[in-house]
């Protein structure tokens, strides 16, 4: 087969356009076309006035060698790309089964991955089975109440489990391991478009029923979970050349578990986790993050400002946006997680603090677009000093903002007219804020440091010359977002493993090595990979 890419169409095109645009691109007849299929589909909306579909196309023909001969130099029209998944190897007989610590989507790929070469991971999860879990998260929006066990950030599916679950991701991907990953999820019941679209997303909804049927799966396979254990511990040994192996994990309740070979995929926010293995000598470093505020748009005005009198398109869908601004005091403001026609979220993991994040249903028809407005900061400017020093900075922002949204979950919301103005709101305007159990307008210059403010207060206006409305003074601010990506990483060699804790393989995002559900979900089957190599896997 032949992989045409960049074919372009009017958004309005006929069906039958697309064959045409194939023959034409190939200088081929009609009859010489067997058959084709839709292998991705975007679409390019910088001139609104003239939105066109970007479509990616497998065709078979009658003389595929001799149109592959004529475009060789052609990048757009190459033989079609093998994307099925290889495994490394099957498991030996008798041999010690891995334990995968964290079942968001780096613990489930990599646990998948294991099961599916025979390895019967055991996979520990300090929150609850994704049903009542979600119980838990919803005591926190309704009625204030946080299980610090059992939450957004915590329990089966990790924190992407009630999110938009976009699923794109910019890592390289030569092996396509994002497939692997897509056609797992629509295994497990996602929709079959994630695997043409170019920016796919799942909902909440969908996502909760696939996080199970991926445990069913591992299950059947060998596999085993084990709900509300949490580790609180590692048993390392040190041999005569100073090398230090991890030997087993201690468990909540006081029980241990011998254990060789174990991937750590606690996600960005287990930071009791984070600290014991800072204790236990496990080798990290601080590493960049972001922090600011969820803006709220009417999802209307976004859908205008991108797509003019095509806003509404069923094709197009609610319109994203991706902004960026460097500041003159040497920050970047960026837009970060926005999610289409959905709501802010509290998600928060502890408690008498305040963090925001954003999520929402397939059908993204939620009144306003939300997405994260960040001031990315790092180690050596602003917060030097020690490893977890990240995670002291996020807690400081976040208890302000705990404070100034009430003391009750609450969280600080501004009218982003008062946030320029320099003044307090006392009252929110047109746009009417999705965060439950609800804000409290105040100032939100007390909930994050000056130099974020002044980068804030900078691109707004920017922003706004870039989407018509963005700094509208009734827009919403709500703060704080500070969970953006882990403020750790716990380093690791080319074999997978940490730096000087063998048998350790940290993974995903809260090691470091990943942003998001698909790069963490990759990061996790590359992790199993190596946990299978290193036990002798062919
Ligand atoms: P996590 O998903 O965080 O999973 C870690 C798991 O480890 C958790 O279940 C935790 O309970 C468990 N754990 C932690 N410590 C221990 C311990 N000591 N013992 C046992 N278990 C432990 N990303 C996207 O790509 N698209 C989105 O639309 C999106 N929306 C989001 C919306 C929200 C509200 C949130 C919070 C995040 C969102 N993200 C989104 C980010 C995405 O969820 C994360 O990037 C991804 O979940 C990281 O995967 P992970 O497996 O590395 O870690």
């Amino acid at each position: 087969m032949i992989r045409i890419t960049e074919l372009k169409l009017p958004l309005h095109h006929a069906d039958e356009a697309l064959s045409a645009a194939i023959t034409k691109r190939l200088r081929i007849t009609p009859r010489e076309l067997v058959r084709f299929s839709v292998a991705r589909r975007g679409h390019d909306a910088r001139d609104r006035t003239d939105i066109q579909l970007v479509y990616s196309v497998d065709v078979s023909l009658k003389n595929e060698s001799a149109v592959l001969a004529r475009f060789r130099r052609d990048p757009h029209v190459q033989p079609t790309p093998d994307t099925r998944y290889r495994p490394v190897g099957t498991a030996p007989a008798d041999t010690p089964r891995p334990v995968v610590i964290g079942a968001g989507p780096c613990g489930l790929f990599a646990a998948l991955i294991l099961a599916q070469m025979g390895f019967r991971p055991i996979v520990l999860e300090r929150g609850k089975v994704v049903r009542e879990r979600t119980k838990d998260t919803w005591g926190l929006w309704r009625r204030s109440v946080l299980n610090p066990e059992s939450n957004v950030q915590y329990g089966e599916g990790g924190a992407g489990t009630f999110s938009d679950g976009k699923l794109y991701s910019r890592i390289k991907d030569p092996r396509h391991l994002n497939r692997k990953v897509l056609t797992e999820f629509v295994k497990a019941g996602a929709p079959p478009e994630i695997l043409t679209e170019a920016h796919p997303h799942i909902g909440t909804f969908r996502l909760v029923t696939m996080v199970e049927s991926i445990r069913e799966t591992i299950e059947a396979l060998g596999g085993e979970y084990r709900f509300s254990t949490r580790v609180d511990g590692l048993d390392v040994a040190t041999d005569g050349s100073g090398e230090r192996r991890l030997r087993g994990l201690h468990l909540n309740g006081g029980e241990y578990l011998p254990a060789e070979r174990v991937v750590l995929a606690i996600g960005h926010s287990a930071r009791d986790t984070f600290a014991m293995l800072h204790e236990a000598g496990v080798h990290a470093e601080a590493k960049p993050f972001s922090i600011g505020v969820r803006i709220e748009h009417p999802q209307s005005w976004i859908d205008r400002a991108r797509f003019g009198q095509d806003a509404g398109n069923r094709i197009l869908g609610a319109a994203e946006y991706h902004i960026s601004h460097h500041c003159s005091n040497g920050r970047t403001v960026y837009s970060f997680c926005m999610c289409p026609g959905g709501t802010v979220v509290a998600a928060t993991s502890e408690e008498g603090r305040v963090a925001t994040n954003g999520m929402s249903q397939y059908s993204r028809n939620e009144r306003n677009a939300n997405s994260g407005f960040v001031v990315a900061i790092d180690p050596a400017r602003d917060y030097p000093g020690n490893p977890l020093a990240g995670i002291a900075l996020q807690r400081h922002w976040e208890e302000r903002a705990f404070v100034a949204g009430g003391s009750n979950y609450k969280a600080p919301a501004q009218r982003l007219g008062d946030f320029l103005a320099g003044r307090p709101s006392t009252s929110l305007g047109s746009v009417v804020p999705s965060y439950r159990p609800g804000v409290h307008p105040t100032d939100l210059a007390e909930c994050l440091p000056d130099f974020v403010i002044a980068a804030m207060r900078e691109a707004l206006p920017v922003f706004g010359r870039q989407i018509q409305g963005y700094d509208h003074p009734d827009v919403v601010m709500t703060g704080v977002e500070t969970r953006t990506s882990s403020p750790v990483r716990f380093t690791r060699g080319d074999d997978f493993q940490s730096l000087n804790t063998a048998g350790l393989f940290p993974a995903g995002e809260g090691a470091g090595y990943a942003g998001g559900i698909l790069s963490a979900a990759v990061d996790g089957i590359k992790v199993a990979e190596a946990v299978a190599q290193s036990l002798g896997a062919q």
